[in-house]
């Protein structure tokens, strides 16, 4: 059996990655008494992969720092490094499950825009209770860690189970879907971060400002899940359903620009990616995907081309030092 360090105490490195998402549905329902939402939602895990590397380390206890790989620039981020930090919070209830765990360094290599509706920091999370899975032998099944998953977050399970899934209850509650073929979408992150407590408030002010009474979502729309079982595309762009989009864009009203300027140059449809502001476009196929995201650059907007479905959570490499 392995042990979590190396022969003679050597520290031990286990590096995992696991994918952002993007939600092709989310109907959010009232506030609840408890101060949360339920929602219906349909998550795709698309290729943006944050890394967390777990190491070994003879003091006890778990540090984190942000790894030199990342493409973003992490020196102007808002991710505490401290008990706050979600992968810290998932290397701390793996430790109190784990027999004889030793300390841990964790490194995290960000890719996913921070706080910007694609669930970076809930892919933390599920790379890092794999990681230290793999590294303290804590042989915990995979439904056990969906159950670990689901106390750091709504969206760390499925961040750990990846593919695409039906979520309902907080989106923790997670079914797996059918989708035999790739989707293309081009993202574009935005310069800002949005709150997500702050985006489902402004849809609960815009609701009663309204008079509106939301109702419970229980499921999501069956056509949603044929599109994605079948292929279609073109399909599924008519469908795509985000119940937080207006209120990320009335707090955010920019995010109108991009909207509007995808749905003109060849997106099939855009929407705002979860919570946002993070905006998801999608294309007809990967080269409609390059070419969208090859304009928005030369109008000197970041963009990048992903596809989805993708696995969760995996383990890269599992190295003695
Ligand atoms: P959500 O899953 O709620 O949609 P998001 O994708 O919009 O989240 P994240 O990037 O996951 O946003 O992070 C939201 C906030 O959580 C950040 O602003 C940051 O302060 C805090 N945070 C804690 N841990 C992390 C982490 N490992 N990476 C990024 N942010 C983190």
């Amino acid at each position: 059996m392995r042990t979590p360090t190396g022969p003679g105490g050597r520290p031990r490195s286990v590096r995992v990655k696991a994918p952002g998402k993007v939600n092709v549905s989310l109907q959010v329902g009232p506030l609840r008494p408890d101060g949360y939402h339920s929602v219906a939602s349909v998550y795709l895990a698309v290729s943006l992969f944050e890394e967390v590397t777990a190491t070994s380390t003879p003091e006890p206890g778990v540090t984190v720092s942000l790894g030199p790989d990342s493409t973003l620039d992490v020196d102007s981020l808002d991710i505490p490094l401290d008990e706050r930090n979600l992968a810290v919070k998932a290397a701390r209830l793996m430790a109190e499950m784990t027999e004889n765990p030793t300390g841990v360094h964790l490194t995290i290599t960000k890719r996913v825009p921070v706080a910007g509706g694609m669930g970076g920091g809930s892919a933390d999370a599920a790379a890092t209770l794999l990681a230290c899975d793999a590294l303290w032998g804590s042989g915990l099944s995979r439904e056990e860690l969906a159950h670990v998953a689901g106390e750091l977050g709504a969206d760390v399970p499925f961040a750990l189970l990846g593919g695409a899934a039906v979520g309902l209850g907080l989106g923790d509650q997670l079914s797996p879907a059918l989708a035999t073929s790739r989707f293309d979408w081009v993202l574009v992150p935005a310069e800002f971060g949005l709150s997500t407590p702050r985006v489902y408030a402004e849809l609960d002010r815009l609701r009663q400002a309204e008079g509106v009474h939301a109702a419970e979502p229980t499921d999501v729309e069956p056509a949603i899940l044929a599109a994605l079982r079948t292929g279609d595309a073109g399909g599924l762009s008519h469908l795509l359903v985000n119940d937080l989009q207006r209120a990320a864009i009335g707090l955010a009203p920019g995010l109108r620009d991009t909207l509007g300027w995808a749905d003109s140059h060849g997106a099939l449809a855009s929407m705002v990616s979860g919570s946002g502001p993070t905006i998801a476009l999608l294309a007809q196929d990967a080269d409609a995907a390059a070419d969208l995201a090859e304009d928005l650059g030369h109008r000197g907007v970041e963009a990048f081309a992903v596809h989805g479905p993708v696995p969760g959570a995996r383990i890269v490499s599992d190295t003695v030092l």
